[in-house]
């Protein structure tokens, strides 16, 4: 059975216990961070599985290649502390169950990655994606499960991973291009933290929708607009690939607006949170982020992951701002899609 590899004593001589520190929904100071982290690799209780929202920021505010929220999620699981009545939790976990209606096209050495993500299935078409677009794969046999550490279940994560790259192994590719976000941190973040042998390149979407409009930069038309970015969860899993959001709007011609919550301080969507611990923590999110995005001057609102949209979408667009998913505003700056006026 996978296992994750946490080291306390790098907890021990850690200067700056920026994992709890900087959390927003915990407040402690440094030593108290750092003693709160020791008690969770030891076994002992701790306040941390009492306000811990499972949000995955602390994965990103370990600089030391340390893994906070995982070992918060084993140690809930062990102590039996769920996140979520066990209903919910089952049903979620039925939801991931292969069941053998998984699809995959001409697969070659590279493949395109849809995770167990319906929405995907229609945005990754057109010129961005007409030469891998034939070799994909789709259903839950591919489904990275990371969704699962909200539900403070690791177990259903170790034994289904596993699953998931043999079944990737199967099929001999070499590279797979991740359009779930999550699936992306998945293979390159949290499989090694568990010693789970990845037989491929995970390629993230950005990097994908990088390299392919460069080349087609002949068809680029700056789209003049000011957005923000709506960062996934997810995304605090593959914090080295959030720069490419900057170097994306760039290229398109679209204005990042500045504002509080962004970057290492965004906020995510508050979908998991009406979830798994009410409306009111999620609308307080909620509130917080739109009205930074209004008042730092957005037209449109850029999401990375289409459950964050399906969350947050029409909460924006109530308030004036266009939802829009990164790959449908990358084919409005080829042209390929009108761009929504404001
Ligand atoms: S998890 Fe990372 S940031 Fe937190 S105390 Fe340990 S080494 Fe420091
Ligand atoms: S996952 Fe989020 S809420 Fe939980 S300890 Fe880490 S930073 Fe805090």
């Amino acid at each position: 059975m996978p296992k994750l590899q946490f080291d306390e004593k790098v907890c021990e001589t850690c200067p700056t216990a920026d994992c709890l520190v900087k959390c927003r929904f915990i407040d402690v100071d440094k030593d108290q961070a750092k003693a709160e982290m020791l008690r969770i690799a030891r076994g002992e209780d701790s306040i941390v599985f009492d306000s811990c929202v499972t949000c995955y920021a602390c994965e990103e505010y370990c600089k030391r290649g340390n893994h906070p929220f995982y070992l918060i999620t084993e140690k809930r699981e062990e102590k039996g502390l769920l996140t979520a009545p066990r209903a919910i939790t089952t049903q979620w976990i039925n939801i991931g169950e292969p069941q053998g209606k998984y699809k995959v096209g001409q697969i070659g050495k590279k493949v395109l990655s849809f995770g167990y993500m319906p929405e995907l299935l229609d945005m990754a078409k057109g010129k961005l994606f007409e030469d891998l677009s034939p070799s994909f794969v789709f259903g839950q046999e591919f489904f990275c499960n990371v969704v699962y550490i909200h539900f403070a279940n690791t177990s259903i994560i170790k034994k289904r991973l596993p699953m998931v790259m043999e079944n990737f192994k199967k099929l001999g590719v070499e590279e797979v291009v991740c359009l779930h976000d999550e699936c992306y941190g998945s293979f390159a973040h949290l499989a090694p933290a568990y010693g789970i042998e990845v037989p491929f390149k995970p390629i993230h979407y950005f990097d994908y929708l990088y390299e392919r409009l460069q080349e087609l930069k002949e068809q680029l038309r700056p789209l003049n607009i000011k957005v923000t970015y709506q960062r996934p969860c997810s995304s605090r899993l593959s914090s080295d690939k959030h720069r490419r959001v900057r170097q994306i709007m760039e290229l398109i011609g679209a204005e990042l607006v500045e504002r509080e919550y962004q970057d290492e301080n965004a906020l995510c969507c508050g979908g998991i949170f009406a979830m798994l611990y009410g409306y009111d923590l999620a609308n307080e999110v909620q509130t917080k982020n739109i009205e930074d995005m209004i008042s730092h001057g957005a037209k449109y609102c850029v999401f990375n992951c289409p459950a964050c949209q399906n969350t947050l979408g029409d909460k924006v667009a109530k308030k004036g701002i266009i939802p829009v998913h990164m790959i449908d505003l990358c084919k409005m700056a080829i042209g390929e899609k009108p761009l929504p006026e404001e």
